[in-house]
């Protein structure tokens, strides 16, 4: 199974508005080029803010239909997107194994690819030729049980894999400035994004795991959890000697987070 020279790296990705999709803007120019370098991988695991169950799911059809999961006052142009990359029920059967005894509900049909996962990947791999599996968000689970889940993929790096997630460090929709996407970040907003950068670059995950520590900044940072989820598999699946490196750095709308990262073992000094 060991053909890769080198761990295949993990992405977080600061994904924000679906429109991101339709019309390419400095953000998405980011996602292109954080993955332009790297080696072609032989599937994506991808872990979406925008797939909450009761067990932990694969996407385990062969092809995932495109989820057009926002609101009808989107353009129709929008909706009209479709991301056909390939499943891979291997690689989905492969998540269940490793994460055994875990039960892995695998999904033949329910779901497919969301617009945490395709609104990215038409930047990041715009030929949609890498077949792609999704894994959902158990909304029982605990930070730490999210950061043994990412522990127990980790061997998928080793077999041409390359796992990512997709959601936002700092995501409060109720407080953004909709027409504003320079203005000054809340302080709260970057003072919940400097403890988690802070944290990552240390390599320190019990800050990252431990985030509802910070009061008040993580209510408004993370009202619902389930955008900041994400980057706790991404974590749990690093290794030692992963090189840190963050793109599209910065809190836009005053309280959404671009924040995402690479972590590269290729690219360690
Ligand atoms: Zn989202």
């Amino acid at each position: 199974m060991n053909a890769n020279p080198t761990p295949t790296p993990l992405v977080f990705f600061g994904h924000g508005s679906p429109m991101a999709a339709l019309i390419p803007n400095a953000i998405s120019e980011g996602w292109r080029t954080a993955v332009a370098g790297l080696p072609k991988p032989k599937a994506i695991l991808c872990v979406s803010a925008h797939w909450e169950t009761r067990v932990t799911a694969v996407t385990a059809m062969t092809r995932p239909r495109t989820i057009h999961d926002f609101g009808a006052s989107f353009p129709k142009a929008l909706f009209d997107m479709q991301y056909p990359a390939p499943g891979d029920p291997a690689l989905a059967h492969r998540v269940a194994e490793l994460l055994a005894p875990t039960p892995v509900m695998m999904d033949e049909g329910e779901w497919g690819l969301d617009h945490g996962t395709w609104s990215v990947l038409v930047h990041a791999f715009p030929g949609a030729d890498v077949p792609v599996v999704q894994l959902s968000l158990d909304v029982s689970l605990t930070p730490q049980q999210r950061f043994d889940i990412g522990r127990r993929l980790s061997p998928l790096r080793d077999e041409g894999v390359l796992i990512i997630a997709s959601g936002n460090i700092v995501h409060n929709l109720r407080t953004m400035d909709w027409n504003n996407v320079a203005c000054d970040p809340f302080d709260w907003a970057a003072r919940f994004n400097n403890e988690m950068r802070d944290a990552i670059l240390k390599d320190e995950p019990d800050r990252v795991m431990a985030f509802e520590a910070m009061g008040e900044a993580a209510r408004l940072a993370a009202p619902t959890p389930e955008h900041f989820w994400p980057l706790l598999y991404i974590l749990g699946a690093r290794r030692p000697g992963d090189a840190v490196r963050f793109f599209n750095d910065r809190v836009e709308h005053g309280s959404l987070g671009m924040t995402s990262v690479v972590l590269d073992q290729a690219q360690a000094a």
